[in-house]
């Protein structure tokens, strides 16, 4: 590997995050010395389970609920596709699914292919902040509805749903409620307890635990049907030997995450305004995506107008910047963001829009290092563009 940490100023923390030291250190005695099989009958390997349990208690402390509504899964993408299955086979009456249009493609694609086998998906809109119209769900709401799937937070531009207020009407039409809140999840409090949410997901990487572990919190009174059947692990949940240096791993970042939420919500935020403000008031056409109060206090996604984010994205490259486009390269062509086409806005303005999403290790010092060169560079790009300067109509 050539590009190493200390040359880079991440900020894709959307994306993935930087792993804690303090996680890596207490997930490493299980990578070395306590190798055993949890299910086995010794001690070696069933003194494991104490672990598995400490990490449970962790991450439900984290979201409001008790530790026996914690399964462990491989990552978000898992527990999304495992509550799809699951709702679907809990009522064969019940084949219709309610989503929105800006989900991550875990849900989108899944409901997609879901679709073609012939199972009814309800696809709500968004405004152009990025705010879903509860009075949209109460419409959508059948009697042979399965499942409402709605993400907490968007992971392009943090737009918050209003999780609980929508768990509530599902729950009153007597309708499954899961929501995706892999990138809620610890940068907002959450107290499950409190709601009437049936499933919720959320992914280790983007706590700051490595890739590959995951969570899906089912609540204890929901019936939930196994994804992955064989072995008994997870209480008959999830089959599959446990992932103890992650699922311990991940425990350790619930911890600090929930060690860390007000500084997320103070520090990190200020962090962010301050980016974005800046960003703002130094360069012309430029327009924030999404609503600016509703959103996660770590992301800013902002539409500059007159760039291609891609090519912006190569320049930043060069300096050691990371930082996300409006615009996936799929089969050799670019597609402009779902979310921000979701939200009304035209191919052109997704194209030159690009996501900056922060994370505790960022730096004072850093942002302002990183605001400077990526002044510079919309700045190099405009003047290389015959475009003009424009504000792009929605
Ligand atoms: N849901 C959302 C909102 C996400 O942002 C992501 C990852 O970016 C996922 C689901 C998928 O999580 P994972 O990468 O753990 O499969």
């Amino acid at each position: 590997m050539s590009i190493r940490p200390k040359d880079i100023i991440y900020l894709d923390s959307n994306g993935t995050t930087s792993v804690d030291p303090a996680v890596v250190s207490e997930m490493m005695p299980y990578l070395t010395d306590f190798y055993g099989n949890p299910s086995s009958a010794y001690g070696f390997g069933s003194q494991l389970k104490e672990a598995i349990d400490t990490a449970r208690e962790r991450i439900a402390a984290l979201i409001g609920c008790d530790p026996s509504e914690i399964i462990f899964t491989s990552c978000g993408t898992e527990s999304n596709n495992a509550v799809l299955q699951s709702a679907l086979v809990t009522d064969p009456d019940r084949q219709h699914i309610i989503t929105s249009t800006v989900e991550h493609s875990a849900i989108i694609k899944h409901g997609e292919t879901l679709a073609k086998r012939g199972i009814e998906v309800t696809w709500l809109p968004v405004d152009f902040t990025g705010r879903l119209d509860l009075d949209d769900l109460k419409k959508a709401i059948r009697p042979d509805t399965a499942l409402v799937s709605l993400m907490w937070a968007n992971n392009e531009t943090g737009v918050l749903f209003p999780i609980e207020e929508a768990a509530e009407i599902a729950r009153e039409k007597g309708v499954l409620f899961h929501t995706d809140a892999v990138q809620a999840v610890g940068k907002i409090p959450i107290n499950l307890r409190n709601t009437k949410v049936n499933f919720l997901s959320l992914s280790g990487h983007k706590l700051h635990c490595p890739k590959g572990i995951g969570v899906l919190y089912v609540n204890r009174r929901t019936r939930f049907n196994s994804y992955l059947i064989g072995g008994g692990q997870e209480n008959g949940k999830r089959a599959g030997t446990e992932n103890v240096p992650y699922i311990v791993g991940l425990g350790k970042a619930a911890e600090l995450a929930r060690e860390t939420m007000d500084y997320e919500n103070t520090e990190v935020k200020k962090l962010r305004d301050h980016f974005e403000n800046t960003l703002l008031d130094a360069v012309d056409g430029i327009e924030v995506n999404g609503d600016r109060e509703l959103r996660l206090p770590n992301t800013s996604n902002v539409a500059i107008h007159g760039v291609e984010s891609e090519a912006l994205l190569i320049l930043l490259d060069q300096k050691g910047i990371c930082c996300s486009g409006g615009s996936a390269c799929t089969t050799g062509s670019l597609h402009p963001s779902h979310v921000l086409i979701g939200m009304g806005f035209s191919a052109e303005r997704a194209r030159g829009s690009v996501r900056f999403s922060f994370s505790r290790f960022n730096t004072q010092d850093e942002i302002d290092r990183a605001l400077k060169i990526i002044i510079e560079a919309i700045q190099r790009l405009r003047r290389l563009s015959p475009k003009q300067v424009q504000v792009v109509a929605r």
